[in-house]
């Protein structure tokens, strides 16, 4: 284990669940959950504590989480609040380093190997970004601290709520080998499922397996097995990206006409975008609707705001262009392919840094 980086993965605490007691005291020490409302199909996108208690989860149908905790508080996101503060703490990690890497509205990975002020320790930085964010925002994270990312993300994970955790080159083999292979980022449930049909349960189990074996059973993936079980992640920590655009897009069983079905589908795809979008903290000011016809011809719509699109006027615009294609332009044609994506985002506004050396000038 040559890497001598040091990484920090940072993840708000129930992030829009937290952000909504802070801001409605009334819904402090109750269970809360953010989302949809079920008679709508909704689906839960963040739990309090107190609603994960009840098993409350995200992710979960609306309609389910109120079986499982009938007294549960529901409310509906409000972005717009929950992009100010990812900006307000990304603020902070700014004055520490420039190598940020977003994962989503409540999480980033830093590289703190070389930071701005001079620590030597990447704890001692994850302290001060902690304390720093619950000092601005009154809300805690927790931050994970390690050589790579996988490790540093595994780590944020260990002791939530307000955890910090270390992971150095020294405890990692000890700290994998009993790891569940569930927790590597990556594994999902068929994964999982799947590794236990081998007997592999927990991260020792995939030491015993060498690299072809993994390869031929996991295809590409199984390289990452084979390098994760030994501790060994380089990619590197990259800056954000500039995202062109975000789109989704669905091929049907069977080609639609009816344009009710249509406009279900449509609904169902702009959740979709409204996920990605908000997982990415980014929305833009230009939608484009794709069809494709059961002959395979395909055409593209495109409408432009002045304002970047939220959640109502994306669903109105987009429905508006969908009736335009069917009813007008292209009546009765059969569709088997409905995409809708979001492009022309403008550059999220920047939290003014503070110059840290200024207070290291000494007086004349
Ligand atoms: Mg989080």
């Amino acid at each position: 284990m040559s890497d001598s980086r040091k990484i920090i993965h940072i993840d708000m605490d129930a992030f829009y669940a937290s952000v909504e007691q802070l801001d409605q005291p009334q819904f402090r020490g109750k269970p809360l959950a953010v989302g949809g409302p079920s008679e709508k199909r909704g689906v839960i996108a963040a739990a309090s504590y107190e609603a994960r208690k009840f098993g409350v989860r995200s992710a979960m149908p609306t309609a389910e989480a109120f079986r499982r905790c009938p007294e549960l508080n529901l409310v509906s996101p409000r972005f717009p609040r929950y992009r100010e503060i990812s900006e307000q703490v990304h603020g902070i990690f700014r004055c520490y380093t420039d190598l940020i890497e977003p994962v989503a509205l409540d999480e980033a990975w830093l590289d703190v190997s070389a930071n701005l002020i001079r620590e030597p320790s990447g704890t001692r930085v994850a302290e001060r970004i902690k304390s720093e964010i619950l000092e601005q925002t009154a809300l805690t994270c927790s931050a994970g601290v390690s050589y790579n990312k996988f490790l540093a993300k595994i780590a944020s994970e260990e002791n939530k709520p307000d955890g910090l955790f270390v992971i150095t080159p020294e405890q990692a083999s000890a700290f994998l080998k009993v790891l569940p292979v569930r927790k590597i980022p990556g594994v999902g449930r068929v994964t999982e499922e799947k590794l236990r049909d081998f007997g592999i349960e927990i991260t020792e189990d995939l030491l015993k397996k060498d690299a072809e074996w993994l390869n031929q059973h996991f295809g590409k993936f199984g390289m990452v097995l084979f390098q994760r079980a030994r501790g060994i992640d380089h990619r590197p920590v990259e800056p954000e990206r500039e995202t062109k655009s975000v789109s989704v897009e669905t091929t049907f069983d069977r080609n639609l006409t009816n344009l009710e079905e249509l406009d279900l589908e449509l609904q169902n795809l702009t959740e979709k975008l409204l996920q990605r979008l908000d997982r990415n903290g980014i929305c833009g000011s230009t939608l484009t609707l794709k069809l494709k016809f059961a002959d395979f011809e395909q055409i593209t719509r495109s409408e432009s705001r002045s304002l970047p699109f939220d959640r109502s006027s994306l669903l109105e615009t987009g429905k508006r262009k969908l009736h335009q294609c069917c009813s007008r332009e292209y009546p009765g044609r059969p569709i088997r392919l409905l995409g809708i994506g979001i492009s022309n985002f403008g550059k999220p506004p920047r939290v003014v840094q503070l110059d840290f050396f200024e207070d290291l000038k000494i007086p004349v």
